[in-house]
This record gives C-alpha cells, structure tokens and sequence, in this order.
C-alpha cells in the first residue's frame, strides 16, 4: 500500500493523551501504550513524544522498531513483544528494551535484559507452555510475565500459572480495559489509545449526476462523487461521511474510489470523511468484515499525515 497524496490523515495528538489519561484514571493501574507497527500507523515517534509523561512505558512488536522511534530517549522502558533476537543483548540494553521471552535459551541469552515472561494461555505463539515457565523463569532470572489474553477465563488461566511468585503481571489489552479482574499491574492498551484520535479524509473531485450504470460493477445512484483513493491506498468499500452526512463508498479502483452522494447536496471540493465522526474503525470493520485494528492501519497509511 502506498499512500496517496489527496488523503489527509489528521492524528489528534491531545486526544491520544487525553484516552492515556482516562485509561489510567479508570483501570487504577499502569498504562504501557502499544505504539508496535508505527503507532498502528499514526507515528510511533511523535505519539510517544507526546504520551511519554503519561504512561508508564512502552510496546512494540520488534527491537527495531523502539530504536527508529526513539523509545529509549523518553527515558521510559519498552517491552518487545515479538519474538527475541537473542544476538542483540547490547542493543536491548542500550535502548532500554526488554525483549519478551519464551524459551530457557532466550531467557539465558538475555538475562541481563530484563527479559519479560510470555505465558502461553492460547495464542500458541512466541508464547511459553505452562509446564516450562518455572524454568524460564529461572534461567531468565524473571521478575514479569504477560500473556496476550482475549477473554477474561484466559487471564485467570495466567494468574493461576505465573501469580503466586512475586512477579509483575499484565494481560488486557483493549477489549479488556473494561474488566477489573484483567487489570492486574498494567494494562497494554493500542486500539483504546487512537480509536477516535483520528480522521482520515479526501476531498471529492468530481461530483455526477449518473447517466445509467456506473464503473467496473456497474452499480446504480442517482449522483455520485470521486475521490483519488483507492484499493492501492487500502480503501475499501463501506461507509463514509460528506458534510456531516452518511455516505458510501460504493466501489473502490486502483487509486480513485466512487461516493454515492443520492440526496446529498455535496459539491466538487467537499470532504469525504473515510474515518472519523459517523465512520470509526467498529463501524468499518463490520463493513469490511476484519478488525478495527486492521481497518485502523490501513486507513492511516492511506495518505499524509499531519498532527494537531
Ligand atoms: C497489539 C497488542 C496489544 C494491544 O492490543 P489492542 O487491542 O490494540 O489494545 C496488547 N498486547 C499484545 C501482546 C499485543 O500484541
């Protein structure tokens, strides 16, 4: 996916801290902010400059990806969630990353890292079967352990295996902020963090009156309007907002994408909201059948971003 120069993708950088702080307030716990993947494309570098006095700490999926941000200059630690690279002891060390574990040989690799315990409760990936964590956790000299929990019976399943031992805890993510029993010694929240901290828009530059059958699937409306976004810049078809009205995208090409304005007054040079008021990442993620995760990443890579 490339992006494409008429989308622009407005990050609010002040409602980002402000969800850091209402996590905070409301879960009573500490905020690791999941900044993996760039921020889930919002800039991983601007939004940890702007969240570093309001969370606790940091996490990406990769090493790499704390250094080309910047983490360790926050003065905040990260946690890599990823799979380790055992090779790089002193890089985790001079970035303040401490690299997830899993294995007896990471753990012993890295042990001068601070490495973080992943407790396999059904990801079934880079993630550590209960009967070896007692192991791991000695050859790790071990003092925390996460599991990526969905459900609220998974966190359970993780305090059974690894609590009791004096280690610091952490299992919800975004779908289980909303559950005490899940909140344990931090949260790791990313979705909850950026959902609604963006807007992603294009203008339109055609508007028609259709004359019969329109594009490739020949769909029908009575007026429709172009924008030059299309599937190479990750746009999908589903719904839209035009002058604070619900719209739709009704067909997507390779770089132009079709609205169908029937019953708007929208004009050449009104904004076509792809995310935002009336289209948050739930409602397009019904529409395109995936995640709000995944519609989120697509979306802010889809043009030029500029903070406010
Ligand atoms: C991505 C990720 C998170 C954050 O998930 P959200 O649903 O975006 O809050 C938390 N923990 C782990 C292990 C992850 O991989």
């Amino acid at each position: 996916m490339s992006p494409s120069p008429h989308i622009t993708v407005s990050v609010d950088l002040d409602r980002i801290r402000a969800s850091a702080e209402a996590i905070g307030r409301a879960t009573g716990t500490a905020v690791l902010a999941v900044v993996k993947a760039d921020a889930y494309g919002l800039g991983a570098a601007e939004v940890s400059h702007a969240l570093r006095d309001r969370v606790a700490g940091w996490c990406v999926f990769r090493l790499d990806e704390a250094i080309e941000a910047g983490l360790g200059e926050t003065g905040l630690p990260t946690l890599a969630l990823g799979p380790p690279e055992p090779q790089r002891l002193a890089e985790y060390l001079q970035h303040r990353v401490r690299p997830a574990v899993s294995s007896v040989e990471a753990a012993r690799a890295l042990r001068a890292a601070g490495p973080v315990l992943c407790v396999d409760t059904g990801m079934q990936r880079f993630a550590c079967p209960p009967e070896r964590v007692d192991e791991v956790i000695a050859a790790g000299e071990i003092r925390e352990a996460f599991t990526h929990a969905v459900t609220l019976q998974q966190v359970e399943q993780f305090v059974d295996i690894a609590g009791g031992r004096g280690l610091t805890l952490h299992a919800a993510a975004t779908a289980l902020l909303h559950e005490p029993r899940a909140r344990l010694d931090a949260v790791r929240p990313g979705l909850a963090l950026y959902d609604q901290a963006v807007r992603i828009s294009a203008p339109l530059v055609e508007v028609n009156e259709s004359r019969g059958p329109v594009g490739y699937t020949g769909f029908t409306a009575g007026r429709i309007g172009v924008i030059l976004g299309g599937y190479s810049n990750g746009l999908r078809p589903g719904r839209c907002v035009v002058n604070g009205q619900p719209a739709r995208i009704v067909e997507v090409g390779m770089q132009s994408a079709y609205i169908d304005l029937t019953g708007l007054g929208a004009r050449v040079g009104d904004e076509v909201v792809l995310l935002g008021p009336g289209a948050q990442a739930n409602d397009l993620a019904s529409d395109w059948g995936t995640s709000p995760h995944a519609v989120l990443v697509s979306l802010a890579c889809a043009g030029r971003r500029v903070y406010g």
